[in-house]
């Protein structure tokens, strides 16, 4: 398998091979579409996992035909193919790990089409997820699902990883929303899958096994999205906790309840203060916790629920309440949350970010578990994430270079993983496997799941040239 590195080349690959391979690319796309100089690689060697692979090319096809004579190639000349998108995954899913050309799916930039008649719309896969929401809202329509990275992702990075987010306590994650896709297959066939009709069982449900597969089955070259009306209001509520176990008793109480707010997003301390410190917007930095719980509906209707939301938060404990009057006030709110991504990096140069789910009931166990395994560690911890549906996003921020607390961090991690387990969770509810996870396969599938899937990509990619060393850490 060629990984055509020009610069110390670790298989030593003749300088021909690669040259010829490049040839191949450029004559397939234009060689205004394909790169190698060093400057271009470097930005196209990192995802948000903070991990660097520089790869040997980087091309950006701009049609599935390109898309498929690029994989013919890959298949006949037996080089790596990496398809990427926005390149905000965080587990390194669009990482060249193992050399060859990175593939950028932005110039599939269009919204084909959207059929208000049957809430369908056909899109390309790098069109970006706040676009495609903004567009389709300015049509009195809604596409639910809404990653914090929205303003970067593309549609297609999403299919790939199943994206959720706050709001998918209400409405699902991406998969609720893919009806069907243009794929083409790691050996260059193109093939159509699901429908564009609201129901269809017709065969197996190769869209539902292609949707999250994370890029090792198949290129994303056109998708088909189930679209919602727009509901008519959204409102947001705040409520601070001193203890951070009130907040995570106050959401499972939430949910207990039988109402089902849009969001229920919580920030611990350590998130609160660092956000705080990067933004400056007055957040209550001695809290012990925070929720931010959007409903939506009719203006009524969400004016009852926040109510009753309010009511549930105040008897959990919360110590101050805050509703957004209006949409910039909400907004405001909203800032802490999507900003913690980026502030984190103030509490050390290195994140190591892991997103487990538990069921909902079990939140308040979890935390109190987690604020344990930080007193017992003595590590930076900071958690935070989508409470709504039990995914916790646990964060340890580190120096990596430090090698005793990174070797602390790999086993708080692996206690993490197994307490997730032991609690009936799963280890990522929305990031995906990827390189960072791979390891870690085996404590959550059992060995014939495991050999299903590894034969499932071996009749999808024969020869091995689509992502390798995703997901399975031996394929
Ligand atoms: C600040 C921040 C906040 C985030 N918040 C959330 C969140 O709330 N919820 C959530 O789910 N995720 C979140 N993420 C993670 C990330 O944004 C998502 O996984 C997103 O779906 C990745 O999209 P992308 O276009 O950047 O894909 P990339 O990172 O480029 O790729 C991700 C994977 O998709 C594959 N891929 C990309 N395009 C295609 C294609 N056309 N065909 C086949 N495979 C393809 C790649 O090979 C790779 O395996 C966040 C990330 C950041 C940095």
């Amino acid at each position: 398998m060629k990984n055509f590195r020009t610069v110390k080349p670790p298989r030593g690959l003749p300088r021909e091979g690669f040259n010829s391979i490049i040839a191949k690319i450029e004559a397939t796309v234009g060689p205004q579409h394909v790169t190698t100089a060093e400057e271009d690689l470097l930005c196209y060697a990192y995802d948000a996992t903070n991990r660097h692979y520089r790869p040997d090319a980087v091309v950006f096809p701009g049609n599935t035909t390109e898309v498929s004579a690029i994989m013919r190639a890959a298949n006949e000349l037996r080089f790596f193919v990496v398809p990427r998108g926005g390149g905000t995954g965080m587990t390194g899913g669009a990482l060249a790990i193992q050399g060859g050309v990175i593939m950028v799916m932005t110039r599939f930039d269009r919204i084909v089409s959207i059929d208000r008649d049957n809430l369908v719309a056909e899109v390309e896969p790098g069109v970006i997820t706040g676009h495609f929401q903004e567009v389709v809202e300015r049509q009195g329509l809604f596409y639910p699902p809404d990653p914090s990275s929205a303003a970067y992702s593309t549609l297609g990075g999403n299919v790939a990883e199943c994206a959720g987010g706050p709001r998918a306590v209400k409405y699902g994650v991406t998969r609720d929303y893919v009806l069907g896709l243009e794929v083409v297959l790691p050996t260059g066939e193109v093939i159509t899958t699901g429908t564009r009709t609201a129901k269809g069982v017709v065969g197996y449900d190769l869209t539902r096994l292609l949707v999250g597969s994370e890029g090792t089955l198949g290129v994303i070259t056109k998708m088909v999205l189930r679209l919602l009306p727009l509901p008519g209001v959204a409102r947001t509520l705040r409520a601070v906790f001193s203890q951070i176990q009130d907040a995570a008793r106050t959401v499972s109480e939430i949910m207990r309840s039988g109402m089902t707010p849009r969001g229920v997003e919580y920030l611990d301390q350590a998130a609160i203060r660092c956000v705080e410190d990067y933004l400056h917007i007055g957040l209550p930095v001695d809290a012990g916790a925070m929720l931010l719980i959007q409903v939506d509906g009719s203006a009524l209707a969400a004016d009852a629920a926040l109510e009753q939301l309010a009511g549930i938060c105040k008897q959990g404990g919360a110590r101050q309440i805050q509703i957004a009057a209006s949409e910039q006030e909400a907004a405001d709110l909203w800032r802490a949350r999507h900003a913690i991504s980026p502030a984190l990096f103030r509490l050390g140069p290195d994140k190591i970010n892991e997103d487990i789910v538990v069921p909902r009931s079990r939140i308040p166990e979890m935390v109190e578990w987690i604020d344990d395994l930080r007193k017992r560690t003595g590590l930076t911890m900071v958690t935070f994430g989508h409470a709504g549906d039990g995914n916790i996003h646990f964060n340890i921020m580190l120096d990596k270079g430090d090698k005793e607390t990174l070797s602390k961090a790999e086993a708080a991690i692996e206690a993490l993983f197994r307490q997730t387990i032991a609690m009936g969770g799963t280890l990522s509810g929305e990031h995906g496997v990827g390189v960072t996870k791979a390891a870690y396969l085996d404590m959550e599938l059992g060995r014939a799941e495991i050999a299903l899937m590894k034969r499932i990509k071996v009749a999808f990619d024969p020869n091995g040239v689509l992502n390798p060393g995703k997901i399975f850490t031996d394929h």
